[in-house]
């Protein structure tokens, strides 16, 4: 480990402690309704002196130095607060959790989420673990752990589909309920055949065994519209909403509904829609 890399383990392992890690939410919109089904929770990490560092940054770092179980839990219990004070208030969602395949090693880890849930009053069914699959931690060897999740009535979300190691086997054979398409195939939506080949190939897959589909970062109208087409169940994406704070997401969904009237029926003037896909 480097000198730099040893400091922000450290200035981690206190930002955990102290409280300064928060989650920000990001909005998962039917394409059928607009509505909104679920969100998922992002981390964020304001460095005192280095500003934001992304997750993409510091989660392995965290995964390699024997802090992810810290961070996976504490993850969990603020999205469950959180999802608790949103019910409180009104909103009807479900929340994802991004979950390390670390954590997932832990035999008593179902145990530990089941006693989370009923400890802040959550029905496991509005909870999705989100996982993706690493080199060295194939998901098709957690079989055990991830039908503990499901005989209790938590969700699991495939992430990432299509790029690493995510294959045909560990569909069929595992309990998913939900395939996350990679950005990357949505990008290249409509226009490149290669990707709408890919998209539509995978949301029929995910169909045909009874799984539902999430498209990730959607960030145009054209890809919306394509992915509605082709029957994808859910997006995410900044053309939606950005990752925001617990009150953003109040103020988002009292807005979102005349938005996206607009989104599904867009302007033909190519200003207008340039300002709608800007205001995600
Ligand atoms: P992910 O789970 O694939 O999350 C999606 C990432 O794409 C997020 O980046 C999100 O902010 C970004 N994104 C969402 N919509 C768009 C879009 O329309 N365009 C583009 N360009 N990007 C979009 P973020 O927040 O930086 O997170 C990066 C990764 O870090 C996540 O990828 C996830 O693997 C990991 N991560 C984040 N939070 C947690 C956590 O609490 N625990 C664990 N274990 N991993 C986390
Ligand atoms: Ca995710
Ligand atoms: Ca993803």
């Amino acid at each position: 480990m480097t000198r730099d890399e040893r400091r922000l383990l450290d200035d981690l392992e206190q930002a955990l402690a102290s409280g300064a890690l928060r989650l920000a939410y990001q909005p998962k919109v039917s394409t059928e309704t607009g509505q909104l089904v679920r969100v998922e929770a992002l981390v964020r990490w304001t460095h005192p002196v280095l500003g934001a560092v992304p997750p993409a940054r510091f989660v392995p770092l965290a995964e390699e130095h024997g802090l992810i179980d810290d961070l996976t839990q504490w993850a969990l219990r603020t999205a469950l607060r959180q999802w608790r004070e949103w019910h409180a208030a009104g909103l009807d969602t479900a929340v994802a959790v991004n979950i390390s395949a670390l954590s997932l090693q832990k035999l008593d880890f179902p145990d530990l989420v089941e006693r989370l849930c009923r400890a802040l009053d959550v029905p496991t069914d509005r909870l999705v673990l989100e996982l993706t699959e690493g080199a060295t931690q194939p998901l098709i060897k957690l079989m055990d752990t991830l039908t503990r999740f499901r005989i209790k009535g938590v969700g699991l979300a495939i992430d990432d589909f299509g790029t690493g190691y995510s294959g045909l086997i560990q569909l069929r054979k595992l309990p998913f309920t939900e395939i996350k398409i990679d950005r990357q195939f949505v990008t290249g939506l409509p226009t490149s055949r290669d990707d709408q080949v890919i998209v539509r190939s995978v949301i029929e897959l995910a169909h045909g065994l009874g799984l539902q589909v999430t498209a990730e970062g959607v960030e145009t109208v054209d890809q919306l519209t394509a992915l509605r087409a082709l029957g994808c169940d859910l997006v995410q994406g900044y053309l939606l909403a950005h990752p925001l704070d617990p009150a953003e997401l109040v103020a988002w969904a009292s807005r979102h509904k005349r938005r996206w009237k607009l989104l599904v029926r867009p302007p033909e003037d190519a200003l207008l829609r340039q300002r709608l896909e800007a205001n995600g």
